[in-house]
């Protein structure tokens, strides 16, 4: 059994500290508080030990995207993100032309078949112009179960999430299908009422796409998808805690009211995330990043609209350029508990996506993945399938 021992070890059951956790091959075998039974082959003192994060919102990063691009650039991508604590993480693909998304499905299936991402999620095409943030109006479709099946059969059996929003025509037969299908449907880029947006999850649907942003914002008189999504218990909620998307104080109330289990932190990332300020794209559309900022640059349904910080069009905020790391580190710096942090960047996402019995808490039995972070929770370290990641191990003390 090899030892890793010393640090601050963040369990369902609350941080151990010290605690050790002992591997047998890629699984944790035992994880314990206290001394080490046994001489550590890994000092861990000083450092956190976090369960692998579970990222199922991610467009791309470090250069290359899963939403344009060859294999070898979607792998980068995967590459980038797993380097960076991300042990598991969906390909997330924009609104497209339905037979680029679907030709794209069919080659990120491939990923998810050897293991590289954890399956697809389809942020489109079933949006609302009106709430489309960086999405490409031209290729957004009324929901329509023979194209949800087609692009389902594309992704042969990967695709876990479709994000829709609930207001437009035939939204109520297209999230049957899904959930029937086995797909988390998620209520985003929407303009629903909360009124919709209850009927919506009556009918399946369980999940909210970056609460918040690309929605109706909450009314007192009209609580809108934000209200709806928040106040049913059965409805996980993204937030992209990245100090852009939200302000701190929207990310604490939703983590207060969802409560730990319910609250998902993602990235969001697009191909910008661990690069220079420059010029990149998003599926179809042109995004500068300023600042760590991706916003667009124009909006296509409109071309002459001047650039604007709008929640639409020009100047829409364009995916983020961090990684679910650094939102984790956000997270704790605005206040949230690490273990509630660790329950919504891994375990509540991995019971999403059905990996529960497989990855997400640092428990006997699932895989070992994990994120060792410094004392300000930069990783340091990160084990996949008890693998330390290239440039990992050395970094570490040695007993
Ligand atoms: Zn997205």
């Amino acid at each position: 059994m090899l030892l890793l021992a010393g640090g601050r070890i963040v369990t369902p059951g609350g941080v151990l500290s010290p605690g050790w956790i002992g591997l047998a091959g890629p699984l944790i075998d035992a994880v314990g508080s206290g001394d080490a039974p046994e001489q550590p082959a890994v000092d861990l003192r000083g450092q956190w030990v976090l369960p692998g994060f579970v990222d199922m919102h991610a467009h791309g990063g470090g250069g290359t995207s899963f939403t344009e691009g060859t294999e070898d650039d979607a792998r980068a991508a995967a590459a980038f993100h797993r380097a960076r604590g991300s042990t598991s993480m969906l390909a997330s693909l924009v609104t497209a032309p339905l037979a680029e998304l679907e030709a794209r499905a069919a080659m990120l299936a491939g990923l998810a078949g050897d293991g590289t991402v954890a399956g697809l999620h389809l942020e489109g095409p079933f949006l609302s112009p009106a709430r489309r943030g960086a999405q490409d109006p031209r290729h957004m479709l009324a929901p329509d179960v023979a194209v949800f099946e087609r692009l389902h059969a594309a992704a042969r059996g990967h695709l876990r999430v479709i994000t829709l929003a609930p207001e437009l025509p035939g939204a109520a037969r297209v999230i049957e299908a899904a959930t029937r299908a086995g797909v988390t449907v998620a209520v985003g880029h929407t303009d629903a009422t909360a009124d919709l947006t209850l009927a919506a999850i009556d009918a399946g649907a369980t999940h909210a796409t970056h609460l918040f942003n690309g929605m109706r914002p909450l009314h007192h008189r009209e609580p809108g998808a934000v209200g709806a999504l928040l106040d049913r218990d059965e409805v996980t909620c993204e937030v992209i805690a990245d100090g852009v998307h939200l302000s701190d104080i929207a990310v604490r109330l939703a983590a207060r009211v969802k409560g730990s289990g319910r609250l998902v932190l993602v990235s969001d990332a697009m191909a910008a995330a661990g690069m220079p300020d420059g010029s990149y794209r998003l599926g179809s559309m042109r995004v500068t990043v300023a600042g760590g900022v991706a916003r667009l640059l124009e909006d296509p349904a409109d071309p002459g609209r001047a650039g604007g910080p709008g929640q639409a069009g020009p100047g829409a905020i364009a995916g983020s350029t961090a990684t679910l790391a650094g939102v984790v580190r956000h997270a704790i710096a605005a206040g949230l508990p690490v273990p509630d942090v660790a329950a919504a960047a891994s375990t509540t996402p991995a019971r999403v996506l059905g990996l529960a019995g497989r990855t997400g808490a640092l428990s006997p039995g699932l895989a070992a993945d994990l994120v060792v972070c410094d004392d300000d929770f930069r990783p340091r370290a990160v084990m996949r399938q008890g693998e330390w990641l290239p440039g990992s191990a050395d970094t570490l003390g040695k007993p």
